[in-house]
């Protein structure tokens, strides 16, 4: 059955829910109150990695012994500020437990995997059907070290990448060199994984995406959603700001990091935070890598995109509101400029810009993904943390699922939106 189905946010998980839904013969409103894909979103400015091998949740064993470090350090690559501590701690207790053991981050894994697997195929039918297929290529993505050791003390993520049926190649010394000519030489390992791909501009993909849904016949809506209106446990509508109702049979979550009121406006509970995370671009770079690079030591990945080369990372909690701490982006620029030698240094100022972002971050590093515990006319698809944007095919598929009333096509129970109750 057609139904009219509200989808509120357009970041990677609402335009790819947008352009499922209409292929399963829904008709689609898009609520949103920004530009579809624009700086408002975590979309917009991520490091453009379809990362199929980011299977390991971001907290891990005896990290708890890190955390004075956090918030000592403002500046360390991840850093809690203090004010915020209070407020964070119930959520970084859970993001502690839920990596404290290996048994633990292993059936995080399992779950992740299918999400995750043959994501640039997946977003390289969607781009070319939105027109732009130039933003997605699939040469693989190269993780680097300074050493074999370095890779070696890593060795836990990499085993259970393996079990879950990740394979890689390993480059090393002189391979290296001749791979990634730009690249510092105090690197000298690294591993291929030649199943994932990346993205050239995320932002541009977006609102590509959007722009095809509305030529196949979604509307936008230029506006935040505030509520829903439920009735007998069926959904009458959604509320928007100035208590507008949309009338409407389904809706789909994907708010972001700015979900969690409206879940529980849903009937869930979920400990959603913000990992607030930057970058910084070198516009008309011409050196950098050739593959993109997760680099060892930054922490940070680095992606020649359309529109020049960009450094991507840092994990600062600190909430949705607090002012942007613009040093951490320098230390990514700082970061680049060592890591790439060859590059211009200093960067021309006037081609150097930056930006914050808010990943949308449950503490055990999956998504919400399934029916709301007030109806099942809504589904929720957020919380995508530090994966929004490869996961984001897969989510839009499933999306379209159980707004369907279809069994999802991968196991989305260790995703269920209750599971915090
Ligand atoms: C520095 C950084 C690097 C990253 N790198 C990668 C990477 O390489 N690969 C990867 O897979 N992921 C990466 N991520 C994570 C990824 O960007 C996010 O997980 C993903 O973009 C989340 O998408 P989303 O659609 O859920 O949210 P968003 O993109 O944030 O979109 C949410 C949208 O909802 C709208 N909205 C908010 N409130 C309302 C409301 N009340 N009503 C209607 N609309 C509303 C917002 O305006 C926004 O447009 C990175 C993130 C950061 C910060």
């Amino acid at each position: 059955m057609s139904k009219h189905v509200v989808v509120i946010g357009a970041g990677i998980e609402g335009a790819c829910s947008a352009v499922e839904l209409l292929r399963a013969g829904h008709r689609v409103t898009i609520v949103e109150p920004g530009e579809p894909g624009g700086e408002q979103a975590a979309s917009f400015g991520n490091a453009g990695w379809f990362s199929s091998m980011s299977v390991i949740p971001p907290s891990e064993p005896g990290l708890w012994r890190k955390v004075p470090g956090f918030l000592r350090d403002p500046l360390g690559p991840l850093a809690i500020r203090w004010q915020y501590f209070p407020r964070v701690l119930p959520w970084l207790t859970r993001y502690l437990l839920a990596g404290w053991t290996e048994e633990k981050i292993l059936r995080t894994a399992q779950a992740l995997r299918p999400l995750l697997k043959d994501s640039p195929v997946l977003h390289g039918a969607l781009a070319k059907e939105a027109g732009v297929p130039e933003l997605i290529e699939h040469k693989g993505l190269l993780n680097v070290y300074f050493s074999r050791a370095g890779f070696e003390a890593d060795a836990m993520g990499w085993r259970i990448r393996k079990q879950v049926g990740i394979t890689w190649k390993e480059v090393e010394g002189d391979a290296l060199r001749e791979m990634e000519p730009d690249l510092d030489p105090a690197y000298t390992f690294a591993v291929l994984v030649e199943e994932a791909g990346r993205c050239l501009n995320p932002g541009r993909y977006v609102a590509a995406l959007v722009a095809h849904a509305q030529r196949q016949g979604a509307t936008l809506r230029k506006a935040a959603a505030t509520g829903f209106k439920v009735e007998a446990r069926k959904l009458k509508g959604v509320v928007l700001e100035g208590d507008t109702l949309l009338e409407c049979d389904a809706a789909v979550l994907c708010c972001g990091a700015h979900s969690r009121p409206l879940a529980a406006r849903a009937g869930d509970y979920v400990p959603l935070e913000t990992e607030r995370g930057y970058h910084v671009m070198f516009h008309g770079a011409q050196q950098g890598p050739r593959h993109s690079a997760s680099l060892a030591g930054a922490k940070m990945v680095v992606n020649h995109m359309e529109d020049g080369l960009r450094a991507a990372g840092q994990v600062e909690i600190a909430g949705l509101h607090a002012a942007p701490n613009w040093k951490r982006a320098e230390i990514l620029r700082d970061h680049l400029q060592r890591c790439f030698p060859g590059l211009p240094n200093p960067f021309p100022a006037d081609r150097v810009t930056t930006w914050i972002g808010h990943r949308p971050s449950t503490p055990d590093g999956k998504p919400a993904l399934g029916y709301a515990s007030a109806t099942r006319d809504i589904v929720h698809a957020f919380g995508h943390g530090h994966v929004g944007l490869v996961a984001g095919a897969r989510t839009g598929r499933i999306v379209a699922q159980l707004v369907s009333g279809q069994e999802p096509e991968i196991p989305i129970q260790p995703f269920s939106p209750a599971r915090f109750h």
